[in-house]
């Protein structure tokens, strides 16, 4: 075996240092709402709990039922939902990306509408501002999902402040993580303490799991390096690659059973200690990030989305080719080869076989073809 055979992380993930697991830091709370630039902020085990902690407030203000999600983004964020008893409304999104067409939006809204979800997707900006007179004419909450974007700024304000709630993940493969964990922010105080009580009321105490997630995240400090990853990634992702399972080889067999229990003050100090980093770390994938757009610039009939935003994250680069043959045939090749070229969501939220008893059969023709034609190159150092 060729020891030397690396494997790109398929995102820039923040890498964990020894000292880390030694360091007397601050809380993770404390510095997490000063990076967001918040007064304080709730910390989870997972985005996913964070948005079920969101969900749950918001749903004891108002007896609405649906919550619209764009028909492009992260399978968790419709089981979320579903956990808390509300229905996923699919909105389309617009054509070349996973953001809201606001013209159907705008369609599906209602005086029975709880909330909106817009999606801040790899560290990509979703159009919150034009979101929030509509949401607020029919007083609907908006939730911004900056799973993917923590650190993301439109005019040196972090994503997710905009609107109500804002959460964000600490999971594995995004930017700052402690293996798995997620994070409330909310500007407004009495919201905000709503969702603290939620969480008291909700989270219980699990120490087997507690102890089980930071055994993996010295697993991630241990094996987060290209020649220790494909025996924790690149073994599996090939062998699902090879049966052909692709929702299984980027993570999208979310399930409806998943981890509820409070984060321990150990696990959060390691995040605090590695969030001193993670500032430089962005300012770098940046950089990197342009240079690695000019060489794609150079490709003909090939799109990298991007929102245009000095302050974009860029935890990978999102390419949309000019039809799913071409994506294809690109992808049959270098998907394999440990390049930590991949690809994002597999389908249309509509077009998930699981999720499909949970809400009525909707058409959401671009989010499709975004599925369809898009692939991601790692941005990874
Ligand atoms: C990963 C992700 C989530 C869920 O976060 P977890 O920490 O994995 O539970 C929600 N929304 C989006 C857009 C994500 O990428």
């Amino acid at each position: 075996m060729n020891l030397l055979h690396y494997e790109v992380p398929p995102t820039a993930g923040l890498p964990i240092y020894i000292h880390d697991f030694f360091s007397q830091s601050d809380s993770l709370e404390k510095k997490l709402a000063e990076f967001i630039g918040v007064d304080t902020v709730q910390i989870e085990c997972s985005g996913t709990v964070a948005l079920v902690v969101a969900l749950m407030s918001l749903k004891k203000l108002s007896g609405r039922q649906k919550v619209i999600i764009s028909a492009y983004t992260c399978p968790w964020v419709p089981v979320a939902l579903i956990h808390c008893g509300l229905t996923p409304i699919i909105s389309d999104a617009k054509k070349n990306h996973f953001d809201f067409d606001l013209k159907k939006l705008k369609a599906s809204l209602g005086k029975d509408v709880l909330a909106i979800i817009p999606t801040h997707l790899g560290g990509k900006i979703a159009d919150v501002k034009n979101i929030l007179p509509i949401a607020k004419k029919y007083r609907v909450f908006v939730i911004e999902d900056g799973a993917q974007a923590l650190g993301a700024k439109e005019k040196k304000q972090s994503v997710g402040l905009l609107g109500d709630i804002g959460v964000f993940s600490l999971g594995v493969g995004k930017g700052l993580s402690i293996f798995a964990g997620g994070v409330i922010v909310a500007h407004n105080k009495k919201m905000f303490s709503d969702i603290q009580k939620t969480s008291r009321d909700l989270i219980p105490n699990n120490y087997f799991m507690e102890l089980k997630r930071l055994i993996e995240l010295m697993f991630y400090y241990i094996f987060y390096h290209p020649s220790l990853l494909r025996f924790v990634f690149g073994i599996s992702l090939r062998r699902h690659l090879k049966k052909g399972n692709f929702i299984k080889a980027v993570g999208d067999d979310c399930a409806f059973k998943f981890p509820i229990h409070r984060v321990g003050t150990y696990r959060k100090s390691i995040g605090a200690s590695a969030l001193d980093r993670f500032n430089t770390f962005l300012h770098k994938n940046r950089i990197k990030a342009t240079q690695r757009l000019n060489q794609l610039a150079a490709i003909q009939n090939l799109k990298v989305l991007t929102t245009n935003r000095p302050d974009e994250t860029w935890p990978f680069m999102i390419l949309i080719l000019l039809n799913e043959k071409i994506r294809n045939t690109i992808l049959a090749d270098l998907w394999p080869k440990s390049l930590g070229v991949g690809r994002l969501f597999i389908k249309s939220i509509a077009d998930y076989d699981y999720l499909k008893p949970y809400f009525k059969k909707t058409n959401a023709l671009n989010a499709k073809d975004f599925a369809e034609r898009s692939m991601i190159v790692s941005n990874s150092p």
